[in-house]
Formats: structure tokens, C-alpha cells, sequence
């Protein structure tokens, strides 16, 4: 097999270029978004929600905070579990 060539990407948020593989790819309103480390993409992010609409702003984070504090609730849980049957 032929080893690809590397396409180089450029983070959007900082110019800086880098690998593809390398940093962090998401794809957000229909467009595909390249941002070289967390960080960039936190600042993106950030920058984002200022563009939201703040009905929705207040619904998805109401959402997400709630999706988190399950998941967290659920791996409690789970653990109460393990360590119940260690006993
Ligand atoms: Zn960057």
C-alpha cells in the first residue's frame, strides 16, 4: 500500500499549521472545522456562543449540563455496583 501524502491543515483560529491527524477536526453547521489544539477550539467556542441566540444558548446548555450530570449520576452508579460486589 502507498503511503498518502500529509495534507497540511491550518487551525482556523490561530493560522498555525499542522498535519492532518494531528489536532482536533469537528463538523459543526455543516462545515468541517480544523483547530490545532483544544485550546483553539475552546477559543472557537467561546467566540461562538456570543453569535447564539440566547433562548437557545439557555436550552442547550440547560441540556448538556443535564446529559453530563446523568452520565455522571449513571457512572456513580456503576461504581456503587463494583464495589458492592467486591464486598
Ligand atoms: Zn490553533
Amino acid at each position: 500500500m502507498r503511503a498518502l501524502p500529509t495534507k497540511s491543515i491550518r487551525c482556523i483560529v490561530c493560522n498555525r499549521i499542522f498535519f492532518e491527524g494531528q489536532g482536533i477536526k469537528l463538523v459543526l453547521g455543516g462545515r468541517e472545522l480544523h483547530f490545532h489544539s483544544k485550546s483553539c477550539a475552546l477559543k472557537f467556542f467561546k467566540n461562538m456562543v456570543l453569535y447564539l441566540d440566547q433562548k437557545d444558548l439557555e436550552k442547550a446548555v440547560a441540556s448538556t449540563v443535564k446529559e453530563f450530570e446523568q452520565r455522571i449520576k449513571e457512572l456513580e452508579e456503576k461504581s456503587k455496583k463494583n464495589i458492592e460486589s467486591i464486598r
